[in-house]
């Protein structure tokens, strides 16, 4: 079950100013990275947001949005997968 990761990078404060969750996050999920990259000149500080590049590997301990100040980051479990798993059980049992 995938879960589905989302910052409001609107509210997000930045990785700079903040970078509470990717210091929290125990399997390493967030990344900063530049909303854009500009040829022969160098990114400015502002234009680097979060994001939530590794989520196949989160635990969903809900340490990242616990720790937000600005509750940015929003966790969602994958329905679809869920779904697909429990019919495949149901199917298991069944059998
Ligand atoms: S829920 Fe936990 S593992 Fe998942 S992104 Fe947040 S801090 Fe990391
Ligand atoms: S903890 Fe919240 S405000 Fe801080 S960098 Fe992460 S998403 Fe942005």
């Amino acid at each position: 079950m995938l879960p589905k990761i989302t910052v409001d990078n609107s509210t997000c404060l930045g990785p700079i100013s903040c970078g509470q969750c990717m210091k929290i996050c125990p399997m390493t999920v967030f990344i900063a990275g530049p909303t854009k990259v500009w040829k022969f000149r160098e990114t400015d500080p502002k234009d680097f947001r979060v994001y939530a590049r590794y989520y196949d590997q989160c635990v969903t301990c809900n340490k990242c949005v616990e720790t937000c100040p600005v509750s940015a980051i929003t966790i969602a479990t994958n329905e679809k997968t869920e779904a697909a798993l429990a019919e495949e059980i149901a199917e298991e049992v069944a059998s």
